[in-house]
This record gives structure tokens, C-alpha cells and sequence, in this order.
């Protein structure tokens, strides 16, 4: 057995998921009298206590608006509020807590950037990359962007297996090219960009990297400062914390310099009819009064990950993809779609003969939920020549059993349909 082998064995090991597990109330529920079997955690995670309890805490005990009171509930949420912000920082190795904005999650992450950063850095004829393996929202937003500014949008393909063809990408960053953004782990099959070396590729031409984080942050440790991209976007609900709460990093450098988001209150330094002046970063790009109980739970969730030590999760969860990978395909007929070598615990497959959505219909009866569609990446769909595929996703409560419910349960889709 190699070293390696051999850490992340041990590391593995010392992951106890049955003390996890306890911690999510969800989990041990019932569905059609079956224990619930939850393997949906790319769409969005289950909640641990600590997060459902911080968020009530917020509205039970000390809530108002923030950063506007002078009464003692108003400092109490504005200091939990930029906790928070604090916590987010330091959990992706931020330079500091100012390169943080809160947001609704990636997808107003990724529209921000697009439509300030974007606006001021891409003209007519010029070039937005992205790769063939994106979400819908880090498609659609550049394609605003392009139409506006009258720029193109270019796409570095993909092999049969879901990963970054290199010399295909290296070949598309071009003089023209003003922008990268790529996703960090796909969620339609798993594959982990190698977010580093494609950062270093573009800035060596000097072109800015944005990523959509939004797979990566629940399943791997996340060090911006290492990575040195110019942005990077999260979703609370993915890292088992509240929805409609995310964040977006941005070089203090580029936040800034890029002009405000949306108009409104806690933005403004001044206001006259005439003209106003704009707060420093962050404040500047976050109009209104903001979800702020979301907020504090997204800190909660970040404080229940570092409890656990991401380098050993992603351990686990290493071993539970190749365990679930080695028992998908030893069912005939089933084919795994996104076969990268570097992976997150994606589980994408088809049955012959079967629709993804009776697929999941059926798993559904047996109390297993998974995901069946074209997982908001329609054209990963037509690279496979698919409309849907079903997705198990697997995530740090997850456990072998919950495999082998799942392969007992394709095993019922057999009995239907032969
Ligand atoms: N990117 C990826 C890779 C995703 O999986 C998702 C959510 N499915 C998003 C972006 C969008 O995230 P949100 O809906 O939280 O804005």
C-alpha cells in the first residue's frame, strides 16, 4: 500500500458518521414507512442542529436589523451577522473578512460578477471562457453578459469520462479572452477541476478566474489564498446551512474598483437627488436589509465543518464514491455517466430501458432520494446524448448502507420493468 493510500485510510477511519448522522434531525426520519435514505445533497443538504438552532436563536433571542440600530438587539445581530462573515472568511483562506459579500447563493454570485466586474472588464469582440461541464447558472449569466457587450461565449470541452481536455482549454485562453469562470466540481458528474493550475494558466495571461464553488465547499477543504483566484462563489443550503444565503469572495482589489450591484439602503455613503457615493466593500454590494438570521446559520454550518476537519471528510467520502462506483456498476444494464478520476461523490446513471424519472419515482417508494433530470446542466445532458440521468449525491452522513439500499432498490426497478 502506498503512503498516501495509507493516510487516507487512517484518515477515513477516524471519521466517525454515526456521531455525524445524530447531529442531523432529518435523518432519522421515515419515508412510506422506510428509513429515509437521503442521497440528494447536490440539490441541497440536510441541516445539522447547531444551524437549525442558530437561526432560531437569531429570531427567539436577539433580532433586528443590521448595522443601523444603536439599541442593544441591533449590535447583537450586527456583531452575529459579521461573525459570520468572519467564520466564511477564514473557512476558504480569504485575505480578509472584507473580501466577503454576502449573497442569495452562487447563482446571485456568479450574476454580481457578471453584471459589475463583467460589465467594466468585457467589450465588443472580446472573449468569455467557461468549460463544457457547467450549471445553468454559470452559463446563462456570461450569455447576458456576451449579448449586452456584444462579446462571444467560449466553451473549452470535456472528454467522454467529464474531464477538462487541457490543451483544448489552454487553446481557448487567447488575447481576446477577458474572463474565466469555471466550476469547481461538477454537479452533474462529480468531476473536481483542477482549480489551481487552470487559475494559473489564466492569470499567467493575465486573464481574471472566477469559480462556482457551490459542489466544492461541502466535500473538500477550500484555500482561496492557494487557489489565487479572483472570485469564488458559495451556497450556504449545499454546506448544511440555510438557504437563500450564500457568498461571494472577491479580490479587495477588484471590489473596490467594480461599481455597486443593486442601489438601495446600506450601500450608500451618501445620498443627495443629484448623486450618491457608495460604502467600501462589502457593504457596497449589499443593498437591503439582508437574510440575516441566514447569515448566522451559514456561520453555524462552517463551525459545524471545521469541527469535523474537511481533509477528513473528503477522506470518507472518497472511500464511500468508490464503494458506491464498484457496486453501480456491477448492476447490468446501469451506466455511470462521469467517470473523471478526480471526483466528488456524484453517482450519475442510466438504466437501460428505464426513464431517469420512473427511476426516481420507484427509489422514491423505497424511501432513497435522489435526484432525476437534467440537473440544471442541460447541455452536459446533450454531450451524453441523454435528457436525464438520475444522480445519487453523497455527502458526510452518508454511509455504505445507504448504498446497498440504493442498489437493493435499483435491484425493484428490475422487478418492474424487466
Ligand atoms: N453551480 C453548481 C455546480 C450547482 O450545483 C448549483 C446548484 N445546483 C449552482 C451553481 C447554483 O447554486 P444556487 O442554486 O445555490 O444558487
Amino acid at each position: 500500500m502506498t503512503t498516501a493510500a495509507t493516510s487516507v485510510d487512517s484518515e477515513s477511519s477516524a471519521f466517525d458518521v454515526e456521531s455525524v448522522r445524530r447531529q442531523f434531525p432529518a435523518l432519522s426520519r421515515e419515508v412510506y414507512g422506510k428509513p429515509l435514505v437521503y442521497l440528494d445533497s447536490a440539490a441541497s443538504a440536510q441541516k445539522p442542529e447547531v444551524v437549525i438552532e442558530a437561526e432560531l436563536s437569531c429570531y427567539r433571542e436577539y433580532y433586528a436589523n443590521v448595522h443601523r440600530g444603536v439599541h442593544r438587539f441591533a449590535q447583537l445581530s450586527t456583531d452575529a451577522y459579521e461573525a459570520a462573515r468572519q467564520k466564511v472568511s477564514t473557512f476558504i483562506g480569504a485575505g480578509c473578512p472584507r473580501e466577503v459579500v454576502f449573497v442569495r447563493g452562487t447563482t446571485e454570485g456568479i450574476n454580481l460578477v457578471a453584471s459589475t466586474f463583467g460589465r467594466q472588464r468585457v467589450g465588443a469582440g472580446d472573449e468569455v471562457l467557461i468549460t463544457a461541464m457547467e450549471h445553468h447558472s454559470n452559463i446563462v449569466p456570461w450569455q447576458l453578459l456576451c449579448e449586452q457587450q456584444g462579446a462571444k461565449l467560449v466553451v473549452a470541452p470535456m472528454s467522454q469520462s467529464g474531464e477538462l481536455i487541457w490543451d483544448e482549454f489552454e487553446k481557448r485562453l487567447t488575447k481576446k479572452t477577458k474572463l474565466l469562470s469555471f466550476v469547481h466540481v461538477s454537479n452533474a458528474l462529480g468531476t473536481i477541476n483542477p482549480a489551481a493550475e487552470m487559475t494559473a494558466a489564466a492569470q499567467e495571461q493575465g486573464i481574471p478566474v472566477v469559480i462556482d464553488g457551490a459542489q466544492a465547499a461541502p466535500h473538500m477543504p477550500i484555500d482561496i489564498a492557494s487557489i489565487g483566484c479572483d472570485f469564488y462563489t458559495l451556497s450556504g443550503h449545499k454546506m448544511f446551512g440555510p438557504s437563500g444565503i450564500g457568498a461571494l469572495y472577491g479580490k479587495l482589489e477588484h471590489l473596490n474598483t467594480m461599481p455597486p450591484y443593486q442601489g438601495g439602503g446600506e450601500m450608500i455613503r451618501t445620498v443627495t437627488f443629484e448623486k450618491s457615493e457608495w460604502a467600501e466593500p462589502p457593504a457596497k454590494f449589499e443593498a437591503g436589509t439582508p437574510n440575516i438570521a441566514g447569515a448566522i446559520g451559514m456561520g453555524a454550518a462552517v463551525d459545524f465543518l471545521k469541527s469535523l476537519d474537511m481533509a477528513q471528510v473528503a477522506a470518507y467520502e472518497a472511500e464511500l464514491l468508490e464503494y458506491g462506483t464498484q457496486t453501480l456498476e456491477a448492476i447490468p444494464g446501469l451506466t455511470l455517466i462521469g467517470t473523471a478520476q478526480n471526483k466528488a461523490g456524484v453517482l450519475s446513471f442510466l438504466i437501460d430501458g428505464v426513464h431517469a424519472h420512473d427511476i426516481g419515482t420507484i427509489l422514491d417508494r423505497e424511501g432513497i432520494a435522489v435526484r432525476a433530470g437534467h440537473h440544471c446542466a442541460q447541455p452536459v445532458m446533450d454531450f451524453y446524448g441523454v435528457a436525464a440521468t438520475a444522480r445519487a449525491s453523497l455527502a458526510l452522513y452518508n454511509t455504505k448502507d445507504d448504498i446497498d439500499r440504493l442498489a437493493a432498490g435499483i435491484g425493484k426497478i428490475r422487478e418492474v420493468f424487466g
